[in-house]
């Protein structure tokens, strides 16, 4: 018997995507472009299992309202996990799953191009050529060669991230992580402080998971000891960031530029189209009018390659999950304390 699992968020291409990988008819896919929240848990009544995204909220009061509707299986189809209550999730039995790694170079490489654009000003040069307006005056950039980057977070993506910068435009890699990896002294990377990171970056790139730890780690004090005009890059999760001291940090002339493709109240605004809407966050409506600033709506992930990885994974994890099999995805409540 296929499993039956409602897929809340649901884009076109998330139907292209599953469909395709369900080749041997072992789930039965009903997609919503509906949010899982709490208003509409009920939807996953009479299904085994639910499929979420990165703003779905999975906090207990949900879970307890999935467990109600008979939900045993949460599957994930991201690698972050900040949205969801794995105690609450192991206390009622529901079993979670993610896509723990899919193509990094994905991330990795919309992070580069975002200091590319911000730099070089490319999407400024866009909108004037659009406009017959040939002038440079406003749009000149730094050599990234013989710059500094810093690299906070140096797993999957954090890792490639520093090889692209080192070996790829030759600048010096300076990097902060709990955990060394070995392959950043492969390519010339260095591990640091943060505060010394911090300090002497011409470039901070973040590739960490959102924890309690990680939580507005980038706020007043840290961009304050940022070298003044330094680039700001944020492909990770929004709230590793303190939105409103980026604000202030901007405004003091202090950040040089910021590139968001995450937000931390992005859930209400982030695969929408609200072009008709008036957006109520004064925040993030504040954000859009800074020349230096970039946001793009988290789409670093979005390539061929990572969504046919996310829809294998997905599948084969209601494979293992049918089978009784443990493997790498499957999070328990004790990874959140792993993660601290
Ligand atoms: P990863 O687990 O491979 O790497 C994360 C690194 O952060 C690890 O090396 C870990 O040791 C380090 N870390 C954890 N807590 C820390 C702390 N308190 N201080 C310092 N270092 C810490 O993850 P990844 O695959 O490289 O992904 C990184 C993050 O990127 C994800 O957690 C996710 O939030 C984000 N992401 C965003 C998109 C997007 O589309 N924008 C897509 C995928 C992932």
């Amino acid at each position: 018997m296929p499993l039956k699992i409602i897929v809340f968020s649901a884009r076109s291409y998330d139907r292209e995507f599953l469909s395709r990988a369900n080749l041997d008819g072992i789930c039965t896919f009903h997609f919503t472009e509906a949010n899982l929240k709490r208003d509409t848990a009920i939807m996953a009544g009479g299904f085994q299992a639910v499929c979420c995204f990165v703003n779905d909220d999975l906090s207990a009061g949900v879970m307890e309202d999935l467990s109600a509707e008979g939900v045993k299986l949460v599957l994930l189809r991201c690698t972050g996990f900040n949205n969801v209550d794995l105690e609450a999730a192991e206390r009622l039995g529901i079993t979670v799953m993610r896509v723990a790694k899919y193509s990094p170079y994905s991330v990795a490489e919309f992070a580069v191009g975002l200091m590319l654009s911000l730099n070089r000003k490319i999407h400024r040069a866009y909108n004037r050529v659009r406009e017959e307006n040939f002038l440079l005056d406003g749009l000149m950039g730094f050599d990234m060669q013989g710059k500094t980057a810093g690299v906070l977070g140096t797993g999957k993506i954090g890792a490639i991230v520093g090889r692209i910068l080192s070996l790829g435009f030759g600048m010096k890699v300076l990097s902060y992580d709990i955990k060394e990896n070995p392959a950043v002294k492969k390519y010339g990377g260095t591990y640091v402080t943060v505060e010394q990171l911090m300090k002497n970056s011409d470039i901070v790139t973040l590739h960490l998971p959102l924890t309690p730890q990680t939580h507005h780690l980038i706020d007043a004090k840290m961009l304050s000891i940022m070298k003044q005009g330094a680039m700001l890059i944020n492909t990770s999760r929004g709230a590793i960031i303190d939105t409103k001291a980026l604000i202030q940090s901007l405004k003091n002339r202090q950040l040089g530029a910021a590139a968001l493709d995450v937000y931390e109240e992005e859930g209400d605004i982030f695969y929408k189209n609200l072009s008709e809407q008036i957006i109520d966050d004064e925040v993030f409506l504040l954000l859009l009018t800074f020349p230096n600033v970039i946001v793009t709506g988290h789409q670093a992930y979005f390539t061929k390659e990572a969504l046919t990885h996310i829809a294998q994974t997905t599948v084969k994890n209601v494979k293992d999950f049918l089978a009784g099999r443990t493997n790498e995805n499957i999070l328990f409540a004790r990874e959140v304390i792993k993660q601290a």
